[in-house]
């Protein structure tokens, strides 16, 4: 912007200054400073000078309107860097673009991702503890009944001009916005129209922001759902922000959910302050479509050797689904080696994991050229792919708004409107129909259930994302995978469809042990789902339940992509819900990085657990493809891949295992699995049978050789001895049985 600012700003804020190598633009500010003293509110008008540049001096203009102002430094750490996105993130066209950035240049407080406590909010009034100040947090979901203990929002007990939610920020800080948003309910509709904002240090005097000489009025809501932006005329230092309702929505009462942004004071002799980041040199902020691409291009020219960008496909407006693969040798599936799937970003608002999958990519690339050991093992016996961002054209939608005023639901579905989790044929009910139906349950197919023909004509209501990943699951013999998602902190497993349409019900798969196991696995890594004294996020409680949850226990999902991958190929793969806050502002993303990194990492390595090896022909050593592995007690047979390698996740123990394959005689052995993550190799060598031998003697129009036809012969002889020996058998009986009837007649 204007260039000579710059040159003309000098650090006079008070003698301290904003770190400004974290701002993203020139711009400048205005900001009112509330005296860290009670008895003299003064307020200080500071024009703040933002700069681009990092390394540049700090730099501040000032119109100080007041005097004996202690020394303060504005801490600006947690700023994002993404301009884009903060810029894009407005509802209201600004008079002063520039100016509206600035706003958004302060991070949010985090009343939506839970930094705030609940003891730092508190209200006037209260209709009932479920509406209490601590539900007053922006994007908070009620539960589905009326009167719920955690309801959808803050609501005053009061319809009048007196109510108010309070934050208290702990610490200085410099707010500069409120985003409001009305109350989450689907028993009635309650938002505010209007509201003032009042500033404090000690929340006992407070003073009311002011549009010039005039007490500021904001613009609230028009609807329960959409985030409004309100920028505070002047950015203000305080410690406490209240917003005070003027008006609402006519029929109903006073009720918000709100976020407050502010940039934190720094102050030098606090060592309370935290370094809230990672030490992993990531690049951590929101990449949209182009940043994603570039990226990824930038990852592997860092690491040409185990890295390749292959696409799956387009979504609905053209978008490519880029996939990024990491394996000691790209681009092809090694014998023996398991193969491994990360699926982000299938709800494009749930943008956490996106971000997570691409800085798994760079942590990735940067520890195998480091010679992290746990890397480089991961990235040699395991051949990772990594699709960031199933659902782009979504993703575009939420960043546009960005990661505050996106909403809950903004950028879920596909362009066409199409929820993606519920968009993979449903294949539990065809299996359950069959088995249903079925004299002899065990003749019902339990594996590789095919796609029924309404799916794939041309008019079904798929999306072509959904197209794009079922072929790719259908090429690659994956193996295990997750798919992540946000808004909520649990791992959830199939079956995600109940059985009998119950809206929820606890559905276990037959490897329901091993599918806890994974959950827990990531569950129980996961930083935050670790701590026991976290605050739940909406209204359920998952920690009773260590965090983990069957899919439908939780609510029922036909057509998921969980159930799809289990039922139709041999992956196995759950859901995992990375944070409360679907959308994390920019500088949550290091610390996200850091609550995530072991439980992503160790994810993966569960891929060398069970038993894997290879079918071979017993002749010929070749390997045997769709061969069919079956694990006693476990009613649900996978199968081999093209060179005959499988894989089979199992728990430790003792296991039967049959394998067969068409034109085979089945073979059998038992195989162990130790507690350690390495899976134990089993192979098999499968013997053809002599029909099909002389089947494919008789296709190639080859002679028979002797020695087959002797066999051949052989095995005639046998089998008419035996019907032979089995005749007579019977007519022996049947002599017997007359003999003794004789007897008993006395004869
Ligand atoms: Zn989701």
């Amino acid at each position: 912007m204007e260039k000579s600012l710059c040159t003309l700003a000098a650090v006079i804020f008070l003698g301290g200054f904003f770190d400004a190598a974290q701002l993203t633009d020139d711009t400048t500010t205005e900001v009112h400073l509330l005296l860290n003293s009670t008895s003299t509110a003064a307020s200080v008008t500071v024009q703040l000078q933002h700069h681009s540049t990092a390394k540049t001096t700090p730099t501040a203009a000032q119109k100080l309107h007041t005097t004996a102002v202690t020394t303060k430094k504005l801490h600006r750490k947690n700023i994002s860097r993404d301009s884009e996105e903060e810029n894009n993130g407005e509802k209201k066209p600004a008079s002063k673009t520039d100016e509206k950035k600035t706003q958004l240049d302060c991070p949010p407080l985090g009343l939506e991702s839970l930094r705030v406590d609940d003891s730092q909010i508190r209200a006037s009034s209260s209709q009932r503890s479920g509406l209490g100040p601590h539900r007053g947090r922006l994007n908070i979901q009620s539960g589905i009944s009326d009167g719920d203990l955690y309801d959808g929002a803050w609501c005053a007990a009061y319809k009048d001009q007196n109510q108010w939610l309070e934050v208290d920020a702990i610490y200085l800080t410099l707010f500069t916005g409120v985003v409001l948003q009305g109350k989450n309910s689907i028993w009635s509709w309650d938002w505010v129209h209007t509201y003032k904002v009042q500033l404090s240090n000690d929340s006992v005097t407070w003073k009311t922001c002011m549009n010039g000489t005039e007490e500021a009025i904001f613009e609230g809501n028009q609807n329960a759902w959409s985030p409004v932006l309100g920028v505070l005329p002047v950015p203000t230092v305080a410690r406490f922000i209240r917003i005070n309702p003027q008006t609402w929505y006519i029929n109903g009462t006073v009720c918000l959910r709100a976020e407050i942004l502010g940039c934190r004071v720094h102050d030098p002799g606090d060592s309370s302050e935290q370094d809230l980041g990672s030490k992993d040199p990531l690049d951590f902020r929101h990449h949209n479509y182009n940043e994603m691409r570039k990226f990824m291009k930038s990852v592997t020219k860092e690491c040409p050797d185990i890295t390749r960008i292959y696409t799956i496909g387009k979504s609905y407006t053209g978008l490519k689904l880029y996939v990024m693969e990491i394996s000691d040798n790209p681009g092809k599936h090694e014998l023996g080696e398991p193969e491994f799937r990360y699926v982000a970003g299938m709800h494009g608002n749930e943008a956490l994991g996106r971000e997570l999958v691409l800085n798994l990519m760079q942590y990735l690339c940067k520890e195998y050229k480091k010679g992290n050991q746990r890397v480089v093992r991961l990235v040699t016996d395991t051949r990772i792919h990594l699709l960031p961002s199933m659902n782009p054209d979504g993703y575009e939608e939420a960043y546009k708004k960005g990661s505050e005023l996106a909403g809950w639901a903004e950028g879920r579905y596909s362009f066409e409107g199409i929820d993606l989790n519920s968009n993979f044929p449903d294949l539990n009910n065809i299996m359950w129909d069959a088995e249903e139906m079925a004299i002899d349950k065990s003749k019902v197919s339990n594996h590789y259930i095919p796609i029924p023909e309404y799916y794939t004509q041309e008019d079904a209501m798929v999306s072509p994302e959904t197209r794009a990943v079922i072929s790719w699951m259908e090429d690659i013999p994956f193996v295990l995978s997750a798919n992540l998602h946000g808004g909520e902190l649990v791992v959830s497993y199939p079956f995600d469809c109940t059985v009998g349409w119950a809206p929820q019900e606890d559905t276990p798969t037959t490897d329901n042990a091993f599918f806890r196991w994974l959950a827990t696995v990531y569950a129980s890594t996961n930083l935050v789902m670790a701590n026991p004294n976290r605050r739940l996020c909406h209204h359920e409680d998952f920690q009773v339940h260590n965090n983990i949850i069957n899919g439908g226990a939780w609510h029922t999902v036909p057509g998921s992509m969980n159930d799809f991958s289990y039922m139709h190929t041999n992956c196995f793969e759950v859901t995992v819900e990375l944070s409360c806050d679907k959308y994390p502002h920019a500088s949550e993303l290091p610390i996200e990085w850091e609550n995530n990194k072991e439980s992503l990492l160790v994810y993966m390595e569960q891929i060398h657990r069970g038993i894997k090896g290879v079918v071979r022909d017993k002749m010929t050593k070749q390997g045997i493809s769709d061969a069919v592995i079956k694990v006693e007690d476990h009613d649900h047979d996978i199968r081999s891949a093209v060179d005959g390698d499988y894989w089979r996740l199992l728990n430790p123990g003792e296991y039967k295992v049959v394998v067969w394959a068409e034109g085979y005689f089945p073979s059998m052995r038992r195989c162990h699995v130790g507690m350690q993550p390495r899976a134990t190799i089993c192979d098999f060598t499968l013997t053809k049978t002599p029909l099909q031998r002389l089947k494919e003697i008789r296709a190639k129009g080859l002679k028979i050789p002797q020695d087959f036809l002797q066999l051949r012969l052989r095995a005639l002889r046998l089998r008419k001895l035996r019907a032979t020996t089995k005749v007579l058998n019977q007519r022996r009986v049947g002599q017997r049985t007359l003999q003794e009837e004789r007897k008993a007649r006395g004869a």
